[in-house]
Parts: C-alpha cells; sequence; structure tokens
C-alpha cells in the first residue's frame, strides 16, 4: 500500500521518525511548521492501514493480534499530534491556527472510522465475553475492559438503523453546541456595558479607566468606555466600581445574558439537553449523567448529588455569616438595603481589607522565582519521593524561556524529562497546565518527557522574578500534574499517567498544593530576595488566612452550579421542554442553595461547561478531585507530612498505576479507606479543624 501515497514534498520531515533525542525528546531545532500537515496527513493514514491489518487479520482475535496491536498503532500520529498541540497552547501563531481548525474535523471522522468499524468491534467483543477465561493479567483485563466500553459508548453495539440515529444526534449536537459557544463570543460583544460619564467609574485604576476608554473607542463608542464582561456571573470590575447603579447594570447584562433578542440561547439549552437524553437512551442508560458517570470514579449520578448534598449545611452556614459581615459594613456605611449579588464583591473586597489587609507585592519580595522552584517545589519532591531534577541545558526547546531538566530516583535511575515553561509570553494560551511530548509505556519501552507551562510575568530585564502566592501554588500544582506522569509506571500507553476519569485527574495536582503552605517547606523557600530575611510570621498568617477569605461563597456558586448540570442532565429523553428559568429556580430550591446574593457561578444559558458540551454532568469533577486530595493531604499530615514513606506511599498506590486499575480502588489502597468531605471543608476554612 506505500506505493499509492502522496509523495511527500518535505524532504527529512523530523516529526516522521522517533526522535534520537534521549527518551524520544522532540528535536525543536529541526521541527518547522511545514512539517505538520504531511506529518499529520502520513500519520492518520498509517494508523488506518495498521487497524486495518489488525481487522483483516485471518488469525482469530486474541489478546495481543487486538488489544496490545492497537495500544502499538497510530506512533506517528501520536507523535505528531503531542508536539504539534502542545505548540498551538505554548507558541501560537497564525499558521498554526489554521491547520488547528482544519484538522479538527479531520481528526474526528478518522476517530469515528475506528470506533464505529463493526469488524473491528467485533473481535474486541469477542475478546471481552472470554475475558475471564483468558487469565489475563489484571493491568490487561483493566485495558480489554476500558477498549470494549469505549466502542460502547460510542455506539459500536447499535443496530445499523440506531446508528444512524445516533450520527444524526450526534450532527445536530455538534451543530448546536457550536452555535451556543459561537452565540457567546458574539454576546461577550453585544452585552458590554456603555459609560458616558467618567465619573460613573469611580473606584477603577487609571489603567482600567484608560484600557475602557481604548475599548470603547475600538468598538465605535469614541469618547465614552466600554466594560466589557467575562463568562461568570460574577464580574472582576464589581469588586471595585463605587456606583452601585452601574454594578447593577453590569450584574444584570451579565446574568441575563442569551435569555433575549437574537441570542436567545435558551432554546439551544432546551434542545441540547434533550438530545444528550435521547443519545443515553438510545445507549441503554436513563439519563445523560448516568452516561456520562459510568466511567468516572463516581461511578453515579446518586454519588455526585449525595456529596455535594452533604456539604450544602456547612457551606451555607459559612456564605451567611459572610453575608452577615458584609451586611454589618453596609450598615455602618449608613447604607439602607440589603445585599444583593452585585454588592458582594465590592463589601467582600472592604471586609478583606479590614480584615487582612494584606500588601500583595510585599508577599512577593519573599518569593523570588528560582529560590521557589528549588528550594519549595524542588525541595518538596526530593523530601518526600528522594527525586532530584538535573538541569539538562543541552536538550533543545521550543522557546528560550524553556529550561529541560532530568528527574533522577532516589536511586540514582533516570525517570523522565522534564521541561519548565513557566513564565508569560505573547502567543501563549492564558492558564496554567501539564501536558506529554512522551507518554510512559512499558510496552513501547518509553520514558515520559512531560512539560508544565505557566503564564508568570517575567521580572524586568536584569531583575529577579517575583512571584505572588497564587502563582506558587500553581507551581505546586502544575508539578503535580507533571509528577502523576513522569512516576507512572505501567505496561501500557493509554492506562499511563494523567490518562485517568476526569474526577480523579485534578487530585495528584491539587494534592501537591499544600505543600506551598506547609511549615517546613516554607522555611526552605520563602525568604526576602534582597535582604534574604525569612517572612515575618505575622505576613505568612495573613497570607495563609486570607486564602480562605470569601470561601463561603465561591464555593456556593461553585456548587450551585455543579447541581444545575447534574439536574439537566438528569431528565430523562421522554421529558417535555423545560422552562429554562423555571428549571434553574427550582434545580436550586430543591437542593437548598438558592441564596438571592448567592447565584450559580454559569447559569444554563452561558454555561460553557455543562450546556457547551465538554464538561456536561461533569462540573462536579473539580471538587470531587479535591475531595480526594484534601482527605489524602491531611491523611498524610497526620502521618508526619514531609518524609520518604509518606512520599513513597503515595507514589505507589496513587502516582505509579494511572488508570490501570479502578480509581477508588488505588485510593482505597493507600488510605485504607473512602475519602469523606471533612478534609476538603476544612481545607476551605468551612469547618474547624477537630484536634
Ligand atoms: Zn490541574
Amino acid at each position: 500500500m506505500a506505493g499509492d501515497q502522496t509523495a511527500p514534498v518535505i524532504e527529512n520531515n523530523p516529526l516522521l521518525r522517533s526522535s534520537s533525542l534521549q527518551y524520544q525528546a522532540p528535536n525543536f531545532n529541526q521541527i518547522e511548521d511545514v512539517h505538520f500537515k504531511p506529518a499529520f496527513e502520513q500519520g492518520m493514514a498509517e494508523h488506518l492501514r495498521e487497524i486495518q491489518a489488525i481487522v483483516g487479520n485471518p488469525e482469530p482475535a486474541s489478546f495481543n493480534n487486538t488489544i496490545v496491536a492497537m495500544e502499538q498503532a497510530g506512533s506517528l500520529l501520536t507523535r505528531v499530534s503531542r508536539v504539534f498541540f502542545n505548540m498551538v497552547g505554548t507558541d501560537s501563531n497564525e499558521a498554526r491556527r489554521t491547520l488547528q481548525s482544519e484538522l479538527a474535523p479531520m481528526l474526528a471522522a478518522h476517530s469515528d472510522s475506528i470506533y464505529l468499524n463493526a469488524e473491528l468491534f467485533k473481535r474486541v467483543e469477542t475478546l471481552y465475553k472470554q475475558r475471564v477465561a483468558k487469565e489475563l493479567d489484571a493491568e490487561s483485563q483493566r485495558l480489554l475492559e476500558e477498549y470494549y466500553d469505549n466502542f460502547v459508548k460510542a455506539g459500536a453495539k447499535l443496530s445499523a438503523e440506531q446508528k444512524a440515529t445516533l450520527r444524526a444526534l450526534n450532527e445536530e449536537h455538534s451543530k448546536l453546541t457550536t452555535e451556543f459557544s459561537q452565540n457567546l463570543l458574539k454576546l461577550s460583544k453585544e452585552i458590554a456595558v456603555v459609560v458616558e460619564d467618567k465619573n460613573e467609574l469611580d473606584g477603577l485604576s487609571e489603567s482600567e479607566i484608560k484600557a475602557a476608554s481604548e475599548a470603547a473607542a475600538d468598538a465605535g463608542y469614541e469618547g465614552k468606555y466600554l466594560i466589557s464582561i467575562t463568562n461568570t456571573t460574577r464580574q472582576p470590575v464589581l469588586a471595585s466600581l463605587n456606583n452601585r447603579g452601574l454594578r447593577q447594570r453590569i450584574w444584570e447584562a451579565s446574568a441575563r445574558r442569551g435569555t433575549s433578542g437574537e441570542l436567545d440561547n435558551r432554546p439551544l439549552v432546551q434542545r441540547l439537553v434533550q438530545i444528550r437524553a435521547q443519545k443515553a437512551d438510545l445507549l441503554g442508560y436513563d439519563n445523560w449523567a448516568e452516561y456520562q458517570l459510568d466511567s468516572t470514579m463516581a461511578e453515579k449520578p446518586e454519588n455526585v448529588f449525595s456529596m455535594l448534598n452533604s456539604m450544602v449545611p456547612a457551606v451555607v452556614k459559612n456564605t451567611k455569616a459572610e453575608q452577615a459581615d458584609i451586611q454589618a459594613l453596609i450598615a455602618r456605611e449608613g447604607g439602607d438595603f440589603d445585599v444583593q449579588p452585585w454588592d458582594w464583591a465590592y463589601y467582600a473586597e472592604k471586609v478583606r481589607q479590614e480584615k487582612y489587609d494584606l500588601d500583595e507585592s510585599e508577599v512577593r519580595n519573599y518569593f523570588e522565582f528560582n529560590r521557589v522552584l528549588n528550594d519549595g517545589l524542588f525541595y518538596t519532591m526530593n523530601r518526600l519521593y528522594g527525586v532530584r531534577f538535573e538541569p539538562r541545558p543541552d536538550l533543545p526547546v521550543y522557546h528560550a524561556d524553556v529550561k529541560a531538566y532530568e528527574l533522577f530516583d532516589h536511586d540514582g535511575k533516570s525517570l523522565a524529562i522534564f521541561y519548565a515553561d513557566y513564565f508569560a509570553r505573547e502567543g501563549k494560551r492564558g492558564g496554567a497546565w501539564m501536558s506529554s511530548f512522551v507518554g510512559q509505556s512499558e510496552l513501547l519501552e518509553q520514558k515520559p518527557v512531560v512539560v508544565n507551562v505557566m503564564n508568570i510575568p517575567k521580572g524586568p530585564e536584569g531583575e529577579p522574578t517575583l512571584v505572588s502566592f497564587d502563582h506558587v501554588t500553581t507551581m505546586f500544582h502544575e508539578l503535580g500534574h507533571g509528577l502523576h506522569g513522569m512516576f507512572s509506571k505501567v505496561h501500557y500507553p493509554s492506562l499511563a499517567g494523567t490518562n485517568v476519569s476526569r474526577d480523579f485527574v485534578e487530585f495528584p495536582s491539587t494534592f501537591e498544593e499544600d505543600w506551598a503552605s506547609d511549615p517546613e517547606v516554607l522555611a526552605n523557600y520563602a525568604y526576602h530576595y534582597k535582604t534574604g530575611e525569612p517572612i515575618p510570621k505575622a505576613l505568612l498568617d495573613k497570607v495563609l488566612r486570607a486564602k480562605n477569605f470569601n470561601m463561603g461563597f465561591d464555593t456556593l456558586e461553585y456548587m450551585s452550579a455543579a447541581l444545575l448540570d447534574m439536574e439537566w442532565h438528569s431528565l430523562p429523553a421522554d421529558a417535555p421542554q423545560q422552562d429554562v428559568e423555571q428549571f434553574e429556580a427550582e434545580a436550586l430550591a430543591k437542593h437548598g442553595v438558592d441564596l438571592p446574593a448567592v447565584p450559580p457561578r454559569y447559569k444554563s444559558t452561558y454555561f460553557a461547561h455543562s450546556i457547551g458540551g465538554g464538561y456536561s454532568a461533569g462540573y462536579y469533577a473539580y471538587m470531587w478531585s479535591e475531595i480526594l486530595a484534601a482527605d489524602a493531604f491531611a491523611y498524610l499530615r497526620d502521618r508526619g507530612g514531609l518524609t520518604r514513606k509518606n512520599g513513597d506511599l503515595y507514589r505507589k498506590h496513587i502516582l505509579e498505576v494511572g488508570n490501570s486499575r479502578p480509581p477508588m480502588t488505588s485510593y482505597v489502597k493507600f488510605r485504607g479507606k473512602e475519602p469523606s468531605t471533612d478534609a476538603l471543608l476544612i481545607r476551605r476554612g468551612l469547618k474547624p479543624e477537630s484536634k
């Protein structure tokens, strides 16, 4: 078959062969944008040929000639995808963005051609039915079950007629979710608030006012001011605007978006949840939440509801206490009104200043970047796991700001390559994340090559970079994901490292966060960058206490959104179309989270995670992971904290195993029992610590 390919135009495309650098680290010195597209095309073609060879194998299906063969297939496509999608996130440019949108439908079709391949599924199903008799080892058994489930959930067991219905639903779903997210983009322009009079902006900084004036000019409102609206119910400017009427206008623009006019998202909400319910029904589930949760740690919607419901009383109690503080402040200032959603952030900020009076720039003086990295992060990982990070300046990097390291185990054995890409720059997407260039696998004889990406503003030329405590915590968080990838010790690539369910994946990262504020760790890294003095106790206490400020509100608005997401996706296929506002109100009241001053973080008409698709019946996952992290951290802290014994226990049962067994099994092996929500409530300052 090799002869009928279109001849590659690019000579010596480095992506077409595996890199000869250590652990197949990409050779960034040789990779150019023109290499991507031909490598993708060849990668998909090669993968399909490999799948065809599996299907066409005249031998009866065996675990090796089917499942293992699928694990081994597609290596070129995997290699080019990993390099390309990392580059799109960290160093985007026009050529990469264009290729990205060109690739999306091609990759979706490629995946369908595998998961809807009836002949291939027949082999998988045969093996699945014999799985107990086959005497597979536990990891192989798990892999087979995962493959089978993925095929079934994609619709492989349906009749031809049902498959046609499913494809039609999928197509409508993809069309409507695209429309939903495009409406959100259009809305963000349409609902921006125009302010005529500069006096109304009292409370904003000079630079914020300048930005608002420039934004207005760009939008054709010369001489006016434009306040843009972010995609959450709450808006950042509400914390500082003194003008109550303007605060209300801004909040209402935000909270009512997508409920009227040409960009009314309500019909999309109604139809999208109905499509999902119908799809779930077709695939044999009671509702979409059942379908989505089937392959997660939570397993069933009732487990999510009971987790959230069990926390409602403590969270509501704390939120009401915060509300009382705010109401008292309003009264002291002579205000004669009940706190409204548009007032909350404004008065909360005043309460915060009264209580903590924290100067962020003073705090940053104690968190110099290199010291945080070496004496904070790397130090902690050495104490817990005995590992060392050695700089590898000889390895090519994709940007001058990126540093390469090699990770060595406690016995001196080399484990992985780690890239640190911490500084903000143009072309890098916002936020922070971990990603892999090469995944771990014994089968493929691959060691991990992992990257951490952040957006820390770099210090001025020749001066040190000082890091906010939030960013320090995020550095620990991302290295937590990084270790999940780098400590992976499994046989099959698709079960390795961070390839776990979405309600588990944030557990290892959130777990490492809490070491940033561990007294022993702080004593090793929090020193004034000029004087070398350790951070004063009083300042540190303020930093730590301020972390939990307003946590009742934060938690409640999150939980309300998570509950709303679960309620929408608990509707059965035959439920009538719902009135969106009424459904929301009833869902919040049903769970006792309907505080008028604390609306959900997202309402249905702009709930991109939930209604937009990616995290439908999955918004709860962040909190689920945090429960595990808080419970695990509290457990180890009580067992002596920063010790090798603790680190090794956690590494062995959680970090090394990836998805090679069910996540709750791993957790119970580590912890001796299932987690409770207590540690999370204590972590967030919503419950007193019992001594
Ligand atoms: Zn994360």
